[in-house]
């Protein structure tokens, strides 16, 4: 297998490094493929990727993505929203699942659409006014149904939207319907508006979410706040053939260089890989041994703790190689 590794700005570059060494050590036989993209390379070079980088990364099987810093002014093309385009990444996949130290207890998977709603881009300004046109199409609800309805072990689908109000919500609300009857699979809906209030209220009950972009946008760092914070939540960009494995956080300008991120968010990304990859078994030894370094009191100031990335990183990969 060949993976892309794309570490980008800030933390990006100290998260990362130890997500490769967990995937070294789970899959020595992989190549890792080194592609330099991000607000620092443009700064130096004028361009953030080019596109012999993306013909460099569409030769690998996928990605391992960091985080890229967002320019003050918006002076480029956003990296991971061409990557999206490009490799057709239509599955925005988040797991949540809690730590010893979490707040709440959930283990819950939010499947969010990818490529349109509110986000893609059809906005007509004027002084006085702006119209923001969302796109809801049966052909993206379909395949992001499909993939949720694929979710390994799922018991209870729970169908997203805001039918009541907005005929696109009924669009994406009636084609996941579809696909769950056809998939056999158990469903449920539920208005956005209430899924906040229940997240929080009976978070435990949640199983497989499937909804649209905006509203797993807002959904998701809902949810991020249930396990614990950025630090610890993962994600998957996912297509048909192409995936791309990210923390949900940013490059934290606040806290780079100083050796303090929190890495979990990029190992269970890697973890996400793993699974994707077909290597079930050794993605669970990757969660085992980041919830005995979490159990060890192993953590990094975010979490409460006065440990270093590198000590976290250390820890993880010891656990991995006494299994
Ligand atoms: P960007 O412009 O790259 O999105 P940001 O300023 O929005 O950067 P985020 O990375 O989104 O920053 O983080 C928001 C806050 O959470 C920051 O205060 C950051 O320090 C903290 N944070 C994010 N990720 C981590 C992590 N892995 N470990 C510790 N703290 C983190
Ligand atoms: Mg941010």
């Amino acid at each position: 297998m060949k993976i892309a590794v794309l570490p980008g700005d800030g933390i990006g570059k100290e998260v990362v490094p130890i997500a490769v060494d967990v995937l070294r050590t789970m899959l020595p036989e992989a190549e890792y493929v080194y592609v330099d993209v991000g607000h620092e390379r443009f700064t130096r070079e004028g361009k953030a990727m080019t596109n012999e980088d993306i013909e460099t990364i569409k030769k690998c099987d996928c990605i391992l993505f960091g985080a890229i810093t967002s320019p003050p002014k918006k002076c480029y093309r956003s990296v991971i929203l061409t990557l999206r385009q490009a490799l057709d990444m239509y599955a925005n996949v988040r797991p949540f699942k809690s730590c010893s130290i979490s707040p709440y207890k959930v283990d819950f998977t939010i499947y969010r659409e990818n490529c349109e709603d509110l986000y893609c881009g059809m906005e007509d300004v004027s002084d006085d006014q702006v119209l923001s046109t969302r796109k809801i199409t049966r052909h993206a609800s379909e395949r992001i149904a499909r993939k949720a309805c694929g979710h390994p072990g799922l018991e209870m689908l729970t169908i997203v939207h805001k039918a009541n109000v907005l005929r696109s919500c009924e669009l994406f609300r009636d084609v996941c319907i579809d696909i769950a009857k056809k998939a056999g699979v158990p469903y449920e809906e539920m208005l956005v508006d209430a899924m906040a209030y229940n997240l929080i209220r009976n978070p435990s009950r949640f199983d497989v979410i499937v909804t649209t972009n905006l509203f797993g946008d807002i959904l998701s760092d809902e949810a991020a706040a249930l396990i614990g914070g950025l630090g610890l939540s993962p994600s998957a960009n996912i297509g048909d053939r192409y995936a791309l494995f990210e923390p949900v956080h940013g490059s934290a300008p606040d806290i780079a260089g100083k050796g303090i991120a929190n890495p979990i968010a990029a190992v269970l990304s890697a973890k996400m890989l793993l699974e994707w990859s077909g290597h079930r078994a050794k993605a669970e030894f990757v969660q085992g041994a980041v919830d005995r370094t979490i159990s060890n009191g192993i953590l990094t100031p975010d979490m409460g703790g006065k440990f270093k990335t590198e000590d976290v990183g250390l820890s993880i990969v010891k656990h991995l190689e006494s299994q």
